[in-house]
């Protein structure tokens, strides 16, 4: 029979479970439980398959930045898909979404980050990355420059190449991570892991094991450094103040490559376009997906400055997707770039939504579970503990207070997640100051129920 959206839930769950493997998701357990099946969307708010509304707090995987039910996209993604629904620029060919999309991301990006390599995602760009830093420097004639530091619990994709880009350990544990010269340095999570040390103290020490990992691998190895302005899926960890202007100060130094990773901070989730402005940082290349289309569309890329791209255009970069800059893709981008524009969405984050949120976030403080909060424009992340004072931690397995608390959301009605002992959010730009209450309201109910 058909399946649509008519079904009974448990016998969608069940169809679910006989032939859909979830990713990151042991899907035995989840054949037990059913997975909860979402039907709709509007706004901020997923509708599932009993009708129950659920405030989503992760803006999906920290993508639907204008939030859902924008007609706009689709009318554009309809339009487009009769013109052009396919092809590429590949073999001397190009197309107007492409060349519109990149002259605008061109236009948004800082300093002479000008030129785009486009991906069907993050993982893929991140691929492309590594791929294009190391041959910029062989086309340099230095191909012994091939190493890239990244940093322990790191989130960079779910390739090969990405995954061993990122710093965590169950990835690398599964399918033979990570592939040759990549180095991890400590994350700078001050409340895990600075013991003793005050947060500005820990910070600089963190951001100066890169010069001690560069000068231990040889200043004529490292080819690029690459991190998240703000690491998200390590469980949003902000870095104390002192941190990036010594990672920029060192990059400088040794004539690194910075490659920031803008997938989850790029295009007003940090209260500016980008992340590396509201960190005060430089890269030569930014990673980007996600927000770029409010994942209305798989598409990411690569954002590569003046000097990286003539490097590279010297010959021919033997590197593609695809479906890298697919016209339907870039067009439901670039009308998701206008709207972000013309609805001053990233003034928003920065100058209501943003503040309104920090207020009420910090609040959080006064909850007993709750050791640390920490926010950067609409991203946050509070630390469960069962003792402030020794920033203790509670265990991080099912059953734990941190699934319990994750759970409780959800049966709230609530997408909030965890991270080992942190529950974060990322949600959709657009709340509005009464959202706000709302999702805070719902978030203490969770954390009352946990406790
Ligand atoms: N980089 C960062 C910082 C991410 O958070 C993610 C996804 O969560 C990726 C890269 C991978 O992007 P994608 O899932 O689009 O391949």
């Amino acid at each position: 029979s058909t399946i649509t959206n008519h079904l009974p839930t448990a016998e969608l769950q069940a169809l679910d479970a006989a032939h859909h493997m979830h990713p990151f998701t042991a899907n035995d357990e989840l054949a037990k439980k059913g997975a909860r099946v979402i039907t709709r969307a509007s706004g901020i708010y997923l509708t599932d398959s009993e009708g129950e509304e659920i405030l989503d707090a992760m803006a999906g995987l920290w993508c639907v930045n204008i939030g859902y039910g924008r007609d706009e996209l689709a009318d554009v993604a309809a339009r487009q898909m009769r013109e052009l629904p396919y092809y590429n620029s590949f073999f001397m060919t190009t197309h107007v979404p492409a060349i519109a999309l990149a002259n605008k991301i061109a236009e948004l990006a800082p300093g002479d980050l000008n030129h785009v390599f486009f991906a069907g995602g993050g993982s893929e760009a991140n691929d492309t990355n590594i791929r294009m830093v190391r041959t910029y420097w062989a086309n340099k004639g230095k191909p012994e420059k091939s190493v890239i530091i990244s940093r322990k619990n790191a989130y960079h994709g779910s390739t090969v190449g990405s995954g061993s880009l990122g710093g965590m350990a169950p990835m690398h544990a599964q399918g033979g991570l990570p592939i040759p010269d990549i180095h991890h340095i400590s994350q700078p999570n001050w409340w895990a892991e600075g013991g003793d040390a005050t947060p500005e103290a820990f910070g600089l020490a963190c951001a100066q094991e890169l010069e001690e990992a560069i000068l231990e691998l040889g200043e004529d190895r490292v080819a690029a450094f690459i991190a998240e302005p703000v690491q998200g899926a390590g469980g949003v960890i902000v870095a104390p103040d002192t941190y990036w202007p010594e990672i920029q100060r060192i990059c400088d130094k040794y004539e690194i490559l910075l490659i920031a990773d803008e997938v989850i901070c790029g295009f007003g989730r940090t209260g500016n376009w980008f992340g590396s402005q509201t960190v005060g940082i430089q890269p030569h290349i930014m990673t980007i997906a996600k927000g770029l289309s409010s994942g209305y569309a798989p598409i990411g890329g690569s954002i590569v400055c003046d000097e990286v791209a003539a490097v590279i255009g010297q010959d021919e970069f033997n590197h593609g997707y695809t479906y890298s800059g697919h016209p339907v893709a870039a067009a439901v981008a670039l009308e998701n770039l206008r709207i972000i524009e013309e609805e001053d969405i990233v003034g928003h984050v920065q100058q209501v939504a943003g503040p309104y949120l920090k207020e009420k976030w910090e609040g959080l403080m006064d909850h007993p579970l709750v050791g640390e909060a920490k926010i950067v424009g609409m991203m946050a992340s509070i630390a469960l503990t069962p003792d402030k004072a020794s920033r203790a931690k509670f265990a991080s397995a099912p059953g734990t207070v941190g699934y319990v608390c994750r759970d409780r959301c959800f049966g709230n009605n609530l997408i909030m997640r965890h991270v080992g002992d942190r529950m974060i959010i990322s949600p959709p730009l657009i709340l509005s100051p009464a959202d706000i209450d709302e999702m805070i309201r719902r978030i203490r109910k969770s954390l009352d129920e946990a406790h």
